[in-house]
This record gives structure tokens, sequence and C-alpha cells, in this order.
């Protein structure tokens, strides 16, 4: 199995993800691509996220169009500080079944100077190959990790709760089930 990994805090998810994480899986010819919702991001400690069930929602309704997607709440059910290397570890335990097992740990060109940050760093890319999502006909290297050019959306979730909050439309920016979803649950105003 070729399992892809795609965390973050998803508040809300977007297109940017969804066709980064598209390319990535028919770069990477990955069986299941997992969305991993983090329960609080360690390093941005002390910024209010909306609810993780509403996160997990939406993350749900962006997943649901591509059979090789999912949404996996591990972080959000195990709590707390949601540590990358933990998740990496539950998973390899959750397939050690499987000899042929290769996780992939995709992660935004922006996040990856992070990662000597992260806890354990240097475990996680023991435990799975880092894939940097740069921007598709762009120059970046990345600090670590292997590069995979996907094509990028030009849009953040801050940008999107800016926009809601604005009393803009976001739609086009996220699937219509987002937009309807954060509009029926008054988020971001
Ligand atoms: P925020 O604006 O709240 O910081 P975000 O839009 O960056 O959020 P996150 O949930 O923090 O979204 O990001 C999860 C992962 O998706 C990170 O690895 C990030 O680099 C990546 N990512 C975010 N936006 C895009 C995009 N437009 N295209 C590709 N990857 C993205």
């Amino acid at each position: 199995m070729r399992i892809g990994i795609f965390g973050g805090t998803f508040d809300p998810p977007h297109l940017g993800h969804l066709s980064a994480a598209t390319d990535a899986c028919d770069a990477l010819k990955l069986d299941r691509l997992l969305f991993i919702p983090a329960a609080q991001q360690p390093l941005k400690v002390g910024s209010v996220t909306s609810p993780a069930a509403d996160r997990l929602a939406m993350t749900r309704l962006l997943a649901a169009g591509d059979a090789r997607m999912s949404v996996d709440p591990l972080e959000i059910d195990r709590g707390g500080l949601s540590f990358t290397v933990e998740t990496l570890r539950t998973l390899r335990e959750r397939w050690r079944g499987d000899s042929a097992l290769a996780l992939f740990l995709l992660i935004g060109a922006d996040v990856a100077p992070t990662l000597p940050k992260w806890r354990e760093p240097e475990s996680v890319a023991a435990l799975a190959e880092i894939v940097v999502l740069t921007r598709l006909g762009g120059s970046e290297t990345p600090p670590v990790g292997r590069p995979l050019a996907t094509r990028r959306v030009d849009v953040s979730s801050t940008g999107i709760r800016a926009m809601v909050r604005a009393g803009e439309s976001i739609r086009g920016l996220v699937p219509d089930a987002v937009a309807d979803y954060i509009a029926a649950a008054g988020l971001y105003r």
C-alpha cells in the first residue's frame, strides 16, 4: 500500500488542499490519501480554531469526490497537541502486517522550513518519505524532503476566513458543500 498523509488545521479545507492532494495521488500513485485534521497544531498554539467537529465534517466534504481520499480523525480523537511523529507511529502500527507499506508525508512548501522545530524531526523522516508540494513551474528547492510539483490554487484558509467575515462569496475557492456548511454553521463571522 502506498499511503499519502496530508495533515493540517483545515479551518476551512479548500481547493488548494484538494488540487495539491489530487496531483500527489496521481504522481505518487497513491492507493490512499488520508487528510488528518490536527487537534491542535503545536506551532500554532494560542490561535483559536473552529471546533474540531466542524473541521472534520468540512474535510470529509472536501474528500468526498475521490475514492482514494478519506479523512482520519486520529489526531482529533487523541486530543492535545498533534505531533506528527506520534501520528506516523500509529499509522505504521495499523499497517504493520504490510511489508510493502510506503508512507508519504505531504507538506506544503511553506511548512517545510519549520520541520526542524517539530518533535523528533529525524524520526519523522525515518517513518515516512517527506514530499514537499511545490508550485508547478516554480523553482523552489525545499530544505527537506523531495519536491513534487503540483498545481497551486492561490487560496489559504486565512484568506477564506477573512472573506467570510467581510461578507464576500467564497464560491470557487472551496467545494460548494463546504461553502454551504460554513454558511449553515455560521463559521468565521
Ligand atoms: P492558514 O491560512 O489558516 O494557515 P492553510 O490554508 O495554510 O491555513 P492548513 O490547514 O494550515 O491550510 O494547511 C495544511 C497543509 O496544506 C500545509 O502543508 C500547507 O502548506 C498546505 N497548503 C495550504 N494551502 C495550500 C495551497 N493553496 N496549495 C497547496 N497546499 C496548500
